[in-house]
Formats: structure tokens, C-alpha cells, sequence
């Protein structure tokens, strides 16, 4: 086992991770920027560096400046987080060189799955169901309008370099074909340096489904079932929940079957999430990451297993702490993401927080790394914290949600917890019947 883990993170994940050092009786190191000298996992941590100024280039991606803490304190192995240098390759194959354990999978599998038509063909090869589209880039406009005849209109033009939704244009006809290509590839080389797009049938009302995996990098993977993470703005997640609303207990084991023999086929290492959308009963891949995901806790709330103990135990050659049969799934979760922003406008807003207040009780959890008289930083990502609440089952979860809500304090700055106040009281929501457009068209509406 590790004697020292550096956590090469901010905020919450941070705190998170931090948590499941001290359990294992790790020691840790926090690295920070000068703008989050008091942050709570600085705090917390038996020791801490600052690596840099405010700019996520100087400090959480300056590469060099972790090393260089790494190699200060005598940490044996860094843990990434989600976001900054998580699914960075690079990172990965330096820390290795270094001999420091990144606490992740191999640098190949995070080069395979960054690369999104590298990450379908390998996905397809292993099993899995991928959207019907071209194979790999497409050349030109005519190879284009002979794969779109070929799927049926709509289709997608996706940057193969893509990220966070961008480089992305529907086209419904071949009239808007064209223009549609030419567009997708002169954003998606202006953003990502790379031009290559490839074709896809476009899906209309899909919901966002996502399977969590866990391999042990020697041919051996389970998998902790699904999240439904259909409930997004400008394809950022905003509320999740596992299990889905729209799965039965058969879908639910034969994709994670299926996913599980394709991630244990590939040899991969720690966890790993595959990203489907689900139409009409089907399932089809997106994406793989190759890390921890913010929407965690939902899974660890309805398996009891935490993800951020696995992933340290195998990085450190500890292998899989249970087989898939030991895998039980226990009742309903539901995570909402707040932010620090406007809760119409979603402009964000940073400053002091006068009053901070969790809620508590059976069943209620509260990952954030901020307190009263915390100066959110404008410098990074506005997630202030994330209220996961479990039930016995999904109307029991959404009670506890509700009452959750109502005891949560934030004062001093605008957050979206109004926003979910609002979304438990929603009929379709209490239905669980959305598609990943569903948030968007009601807010659209002024809700
Ligand atoms: P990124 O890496 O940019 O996030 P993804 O492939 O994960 O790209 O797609 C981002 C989002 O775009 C998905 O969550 C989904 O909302 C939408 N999307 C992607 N592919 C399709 C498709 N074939 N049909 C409909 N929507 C899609």
C-alpha cells in the first residue's frame, strides 16, 4: 500500500479523495494555487504545497511544479481527480517514468478513449453498441452524403479531437449537409488543432445512461451499474441518479455485463465510465472516461462501495476488492450539482459565502469544500457542492430530496439550489420521464 498520496486537485474532489486517504491511514499532500491557500483541503492534509499562481495553466496543469512537490514530500503516487491532468496521457507516462503510481489506468488506455474515433472503433471491437455512423473520419462531402443516405437523416458531425460538446452540427437534410461539414471542421480545427470529423445518426429524444466499471488491469473487470444523467444544460450534468428511471434490473445486468467483458478484454486498470445514450430501448456508446466521475457518490450510495478505495487499492497492485456476484444494488440515489450562479441566468458568482449550512440526516450526504466565510476564487469551475440523497426507492429518495433542499443554506452569493427546489417539484421529474433536451426546453420556458 501507498505511504503518501498527492492529490492533484481543488475543491471538493479533493476533499474527497482526501477522505479516502485518511481511512486507508495514507498520508497526504494537498497542492494548491495561491488563490486556495485556505481551502479546506489544504486544511486538512498532513502537508500541502503551493504550486503556482491563480491560472489553472500555472498551478493544477503546471506539470512540472507537482513533480516537483511530489518529489519534496516523497509522495509514492498522485491522484488526479476529474478534470486538470485526469485524462491527460502525458501526465501519466511522465509520473510512470518518474516512478510515481498515477492513480489511474495506463497511459495508452487515456490516450485510446481521448481520441473519440479511436474510442468507438475500440469500443465496437470489444462489443459494445456504438451509434451507427461512418467508420472513422470522413474524407470528403461526397463520402459524407453517401454515409448520411446510407444512416438516414439527421446525422451528427463530430470533431474527433472533441470535448465538452463542442465541434458538434446536425444536419437534416443533404442540403444542409455541406455547410454543416464545412462549419464542424473549421470549429473543430479553430478549438482542437485537429479537423478530422466523423459522421453519426443523429438521435433525437436519447436519455444520458452511464456505466460504471472497475477493472483490475489483469483481465478482470465488474461493473457498479448505471447513472442517469439525462438532466443537462449545454451538456453539462446537472442532476444524476442511479439507478435510471428508464433501466429494469434485466437491461441494467446485460449492459453492464457487456460493458464489464469489454473493459476486463482491454485489460484496463481502476474506474472508468462508458457513456451511452439510450433511444427506444437500445444502447448506444459515446464515450469512455478514464477517471473519476464528479456523479460518483450515486453509485457508492446504492452499491456501498467506495470508488475512491478501489481505485487507490488497485493502483497499488491490491487488485479488485469484490467479485461481480458480491456487487448488490440497495435502493435509489439522486446527486444535484449546486453552483455558485445565478440560478436563471447561470452567470456565475463568485465571492465571499456569509452563511453555509448543510443538511443531514439518514440518507443525506454533502461533498463540498467550502464553509461560511469561504471567498469562492473566480479562477475555476463554479461547483460548490454536491447534495446526494439515497431512499429505499426513488419516491423515498425524492421526499429526502425535498426536505434536504429546504434545510440547505447558502448565503452571501447566488447559487442553483433554487433551481432544484424547483425541479423536485416537477411532475416529469417525479415521473423520471426526460431526454437529455428535457432541461433545456424547460428552462427555455422560464420554468
Ligand atoms: P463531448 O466529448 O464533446 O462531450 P460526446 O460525444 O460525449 O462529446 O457528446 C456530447 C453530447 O452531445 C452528448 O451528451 C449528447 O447530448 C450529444 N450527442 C452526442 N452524440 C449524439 C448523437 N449521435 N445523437 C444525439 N446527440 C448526441
Amino acid at each position: 500500500m501507498f505511504q503518501k498520496i498527492l492529490i492533484a486537485n481543488r475543491g471538493e474532489i479533493a476533499l474527497r479523495i482526501l477522505r479516502a486517504c485518511k481511512e486507508l491511514g495514507i498520508q497526504t499532500v494537498a497542492v494548491h494555487s495561491t488563490a486556495d491557500a485556505d481551502a479546506m483541503h489544504v486544511r486538512l492534509a498532513d502537508e500541502s504545497v503551493c504550486i503556482g499562481p491563480p491560472p489553472s495553466r500555472d498551478s493544477y496543469l503546471n506539470i512540472h511544479q507537482i513533480l516537483a512537490a511530489c518529489e519534496i514530500t516523497g509522495a509514492d503516487a498522485i491522484h488526479p481527480g476529474y478534470g486538470f491532468l485526469a485524462e491527460n496521457a502525458k501526465f501519466a507516462e511522465i509520473l510512470a517514468a518518474h516512478n510515481i503510481t498515477f492513480i489511474g489506468p495506463s497511459a495508452e488506455h487515456i490516450r485510446i478513449m481521448g481520441d473519440k474515433i479511436e474510442a468507438k472503433r475500440t469500443a465496437k471491437r470489444l462489443g459494445i453498441p456504438v451509434v451507427p455512423g461512418s467508420d472513422g473520419a470522413v474524407r470528403d462531402e461526397h463520402e459524407a452524403k453517401r454515409i448520411a443516405a446510407d444512416i438516414g437523416y439527421p446525422v451528427l458531425i463530430k470533431a474527433s479531437a472533441g470535448g465538452g460538446g463542442r465541434g458538434m452540427k446536425v444536419a437534416r437534410s443533404e442540403t444542409e449537409l455541406s455547410q454543416a461539414l464545412s462549419t464542424a471542421r473549421a470549429e473543430a480545427g479553430a478549438a482542437f488543432g485537429d479537423d478530422a470529423v466523423y459522421l453519426e445518426k443523429y438521435l433525437e429524444k436519447p436519455r444520458h445512461i452511464e456505466v460504471q466499471v472497475m477493472g483490475d488491469g489483469a483481465g478482470n473487470a465488474i461493473h457498479l451499474g448505471e447513472r442517469d444523467c439525462s438532466l443537462q444544460r449545454r451538456h453539462q450534468k446537472v442532476w444524476e441518479e442511479a439507478t435510471s428511471p428508464a433501466l429494469n434490473v434485466e437491461q441494467r445486468n446485460r449492459i453492464g455485463e457487456t460493458v464489464a467483458r469489454a473493459v476486463a478484454d482491454l485489460g484496463y486498470s481502476g474506474a472508468g465510465t462508458v457513456e451511452f445514450l439510450y433511444e427506444n430501448g437500445e444502447f448506444y456508446f459515446i464515450e469512455m472516461n478514464t477517471r473519476l466521475q464528479v456523479e460518483h457518490p450515486v453509485t457508492e450510495a446504492i452499491t456501498g462501495i467506495d470508488l475512491v478505495h478501489e481505485q487507490i487499492r488497485i493502483a497499488s497492485g491490491g487488485g479488485l476488492s469484490l467479485r461481480q456476484d458480491e456487487v448488490r444494488f440497495h435502493g435509489h440515489a439522486i446527486e444535484c450539482r449546486i453552483n455558485a450562479e445565478d440560478p436563471r441566468t447561470f452567470v456565475p458568482s463568485p465571492g465571499t459565502i456569509t452563511h453555509f449550512h448543510t443538511p443531514g440526516g439518514l440518507g443525506v450526504r454533502v461533498d463540498s469544500g467550502v464553509y461560511s466565510g469561504y471567498r469562492i476564487p473566480p479562477y475555476y469551475d463554479s461547483l460548490i457542492g454536491k447534495l446526494i440523497v439515497h431512499g429505499r426507492n426513488r419516491v423515498e429518495c425524492m421526499m429526502r430530496l425535498r426536505r434536504a433542499l429546504d434545510e440547505f443554506v447558502v448565503d452571501g452569493i447566488n447559487s442553483t439550489l433554487p433551481l432544484f427546489r424547483d425541479l423536485v417539484g416537477n411532475i416529469d421529474v417525479a415521473n423520471g420521464d426526460y431526454d437529455i433536451h428535457w432541461l433545456e426546453n424547460y428552462l427555455a420556458q422560464g420554468r
